[in-house]
């Protein structure tokens, strides 16, 4: 890894030496079982990942391994155990991480988790730090994903102490998985995104949600994680509020700044490194023609503008990291970088793909995996036309 221009601290280098580490010694060969293996599913915790393709003694050991070096508490504030690196640090750290399709557990908890409050904290937030709790997030709808704040049908109404939910989630990733969900409704028409949508945290035995399974397939994995979740007169507590009333849209686009779009850089990294180094190697041992593809200029250009890609994103990657570590509003920079990361990883990847022909489509390598992840992002958590539409805001504000 070359940080560039940016210097990371001797302690953060020691720490992405032994990330390095970690997947050579422990998550690469666990990759020829996983890859092939029908239980591995997109968008759902590392650790539920892990246990539906490796038996218990795997889990647990690396689970050790992450609780040991503290890696577990990578993104974790300090005020609850966490190691209080920086943004640039955790990027840094991530990428590493990202070089195999095999998931490494941390404590991935949502930042809007951090506004518990009382005996939230105790209720949701511990648990959810130390694993024993699993969560994901609801804002898409079957006519409201592009345009949640304008779109959302989802209705949340007060009754005594409590507040009635009605309506219905489409696309939830891990919802079956989950013992709680973060879901947004509208608790004010007039208002919408401005003031009227609240974010609840429901429990998965809660009545009066129904999750349909066994959920939506896609291209992202053989085991479904995407799932339809209704709610049919769902009561829920008025203190299972997270945050303020009507402050749910906003809490919803904090954490899609920092997990859905910064944090998309380091996932593109990984993968990206992993096949620019791939298809170096498979070009210079692959002979057609009397000669190593290595030595074609086609297949030259192609690692040239792989390497290109790499590298931009990582300047851009680090430099947003930076900023958001120095304070500034990144939000339409993190979409720089969402934007980018998909669509500059799923081509690098692509490219790969080519230069290994047929070996290139085998399962039992990464490189269609990380493809479709790639790919994927360039939809989900807000498509490249929204990441666009939310640069272009910023440009021509002024
Ligand atoms: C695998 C997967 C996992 C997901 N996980 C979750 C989850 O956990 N939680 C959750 O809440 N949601 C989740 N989603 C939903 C996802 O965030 C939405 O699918 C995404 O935001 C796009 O919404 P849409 O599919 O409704 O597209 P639409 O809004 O219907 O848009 C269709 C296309 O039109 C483009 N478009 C829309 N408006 C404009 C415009 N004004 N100008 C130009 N182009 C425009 C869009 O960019 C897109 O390309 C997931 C989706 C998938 C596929």
């Amino acid at each position: 890894m070359d940080s560039g221009s940016f210097q990371l601290p001797a302690d953060v280098v020691e720490i992405v030496d032994l990330a390095k580490r970690i997947v050579q010694k422990e998550l690469m060969p666990l990759e020829p079982e996983f890859l092939p293996h029908p239980g591995h599913a997109f968008g759902i915790k590392e650790t539920t990942n892990l246990r539906t393709v490796f038996g218990s003694d795997v889990v647990e050991h690396l689970m050790k391994i992450s609780r040991d070096t503290g890696l577990w508490y990578l993104m974790v504030p300090e005020q609850y155990g966490g190691t209080g690196l920086s943004m640039l640090a955790q990027v840094a750290i991530l990428e590493q991480f990202n070089y195999t399709a095999v998931p490494f557990p941390f404590a991935n908890v949502a930042n809007i988790l951090y506004q518990c409050e009382g005996d939230q904290v105790d209720r949701f937030l511990k648990p959810i730090i130390e694993g024993e709790m699993t969560t994901c997030f609801a804002q898409t709808e079957p006519n409201a994903g592009s345009d949640p704040g304008g779109m959302m049908q989802t209705r949340a109404v007060k009754d005594g102490g409590d507040w009635v939910l009605n309506g219905t989630k489409m696309w939830i990733s891990g919802a079956a998985e989950s013992d709680m969900i973060m879901v947004q409704a509208v608790t004010d028409p007039e208002k919408r995104q401005r003031g009227g949508i609240t974010m609840f945290l429901v429990m998965r035995d809660n009545p009066g949600m129904h999750i349909e399974e066994p959920g939506i397939k896609t291209w992202l994995g053989p085991h479904a994680s995407q799932y339809i979740v209704n709610f049919q007169d769902c009561r829920v507590p008025a203190r299972d509020v997270l945050g303020e009333v009507g402050n749910g849209f906003r809490l919803g686009q904090r954490w899609l700044t920092i997990h859905d779009r910064l944090l998309r850089g380091p996932f593109a990294l990984g993968k990206m490194q992993r096949s620019l180094d791939m298809s170096i190697e498979w070009a210079k041992q692959r002979v057609t023609f009397g000669k190593p593809l290595a030595e074609r200029q086609a297949i030259q250009w192609q690692l040239v503008d792989m390497y290109i890609d790499l590298e931009a994103l990582r300047a851009l990657t680090y430099q947003m990291a930076a900023r958001a570590d120095a304070g500034e509003d990144i939000r339409a920079e993190a979409g720089m970088v969402k934007l980018t990361s998909m669509v500059w990883g799923a081509r690098t990847v692509d490219k790969a793909i080519q230069i290994h022909g047929a070996m290139g489509e085998a399962l039992e390598l990464p490189l269609t995996l990380f493809y479709r992840y790639l790919r994927h992002g360039q939809i989900g958590g807000g498509a490249n036309e929204i990441q666009r539409m939310q640069i272009a805001r910023k440009l021509l504000r002024g």
